[in-house]
């Protein structure tokens, strides 16, 4: 694996367009479908399998995702974007399955929280009966956010969680830990083939300038010279993993064996206070905004750090791009975004 500067596939350049159209036909390619590949993280795994080769179905209702994260994959002959909420069921025929659809920041997903719950739930239903069907293999991209607000620090696999069934956040974690039961209900059941990943706070380019997860919310802030909003004393901490490390952490569960059923965490294990966050978005914007306290949501878990050794041992993974490295790319996007 390569630091950041091996990861240009991240950034709709020249190069990256290459690396998509150059690999031709390629008898070992699969049909790829990945749901909610309109958004932060899908349209970064939709171009790493186009530049793996691969046949991608993209599939998403733009609830959160954006046009513009796939328009420059919208050329290429393997790439085809499907307008469905994953909530209704759908027939195609694929290989593999990345599930990714499901609105990820706290903001949007507490905007609609029936809708949240819809999606995870059914949306796991209809996309494990797909598989069923098709015989494909399955991903599924849970979270951390299963864990809760954490008894045990870092979080290891087989930590069950401490999750307020009645919160705010419910809809989403409560709805992640149920499509995590059916995955491996299908798999025991059925004998499905599944794969399920516990990923950690995952920043970078695309991600939407209202998305209102914590670093996005940052660099827009500190570039428009806007308070920087802390909930709370901003003592609670979380690690940040690059977009780039955890798609190669996605592609490499997929490609195990089918006795890897998971759950793997996949994040950066390197843990830091909101506070120290606020601090390096600030000294590398060189930013003059201030930082003002803000009330602390409901149940915003305290800690939060994953422990990786499983990803190491079993898909020979760990991030290579740190916080500083990965803050300065994403700053650069967001000050093209805010640009234009
Ligand atoms: P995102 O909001 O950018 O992407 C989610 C995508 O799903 C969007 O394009 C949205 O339009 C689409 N979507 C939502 N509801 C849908 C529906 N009913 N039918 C079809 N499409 C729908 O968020 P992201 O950060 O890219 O997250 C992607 C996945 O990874 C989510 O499942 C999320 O829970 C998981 N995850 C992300 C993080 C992170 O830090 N980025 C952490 C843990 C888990
Ligand atoms: N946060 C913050 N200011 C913001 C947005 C978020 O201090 O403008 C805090 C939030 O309270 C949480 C952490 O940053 O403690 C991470 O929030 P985010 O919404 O990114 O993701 P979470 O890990 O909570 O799902």
């Amino acid at each position: 694996m390569g630091g950041i500067g091996d990861t240009d596939f991240w950034f709709p350049s020249a190069g990256q367009e290459r690396l998509w159209r150059g690999t031709g036909e390629n008898e070992m390619s699969d049909r790829i479908l990945v749901t909610g590949g309109g958004g932060f993280l899908g349209s970064h795994l939709c171009e790493r399998l186009l530049g793996d080769g691969h046949e991608v179905l993209c599939l998403d209702n733009f609830y959160t995702g954006r046009k513009q994260n796939i328009r420059h994959l919208m050329s290429s002959p393997r790439f085809e974007f499907i307008r469905h909420d994953v909530t209704f069921p759908i027939f195609l025929e694929v290989d593999r399955i990345y599930n990714l659809a499901c609105p990820a920041s706290p903001v949007h997903y507490q905007r609609n929280p029936v809708q949240t719950t819809k999606t995870s739930v059914h949306g796991a239903i209809n996309m494990l009966g797909l598989a069923k069907r098709v015989g494909a293999t399955i991903l599924q991209s849970s979270t951390s956010e299963v864990y809760g607000d954490p008894a045990i620090h870092p979080q290891t696999e087989d930590y069950w969680g401490n999750v307020n069934p009645i919160g705010i956040r419910s809809c989403y974690d409560e709805g992640k830990r149920c499509a995590e039961t059916l995955f491996f209900d299908y798999y025991r059941e059925h004998n499905l083939p599944i794969k399920v990943i516990r990923i950690f706070n995952t920043y970078g380019p695309r991600m939407h300038p209202n998305d209102g997860r914590v670093v996005s919310n940052f660099v827009v802030q500190a570039l428009r010279g806007e308070d920087i909003t802390i909930f709370g004393e901003g003592t609670q901490t979380r690690s940040f993993c690059f977009v780039g490390d955890l798609i190669e952490g996605m592609v490499r569960m997929m490609g195990t064996d089918s006795t890897v059923t998971g759950p793997v965490n996949l994040g950066n294990p390197t843990e830091s206070t909101i506070r120290e966050l606020a601090e390096a978005v600030l000294e590398l914007t060189g930013s003059t905004s201030k930082l003002v306290k803000r009330p602390l949501p409901a149940d915003d878990p305290t800690r939060r750090r994953p422990d990786i050794s499983k990803a190491k041992a079993v898909l020979d993974w760990e991030p290579r791009v740190s916080l500083r490295e990965g803050l300065a790319a994403t700053i650069e996007y967001f000050r093209k975004e805010c640009a234009g």
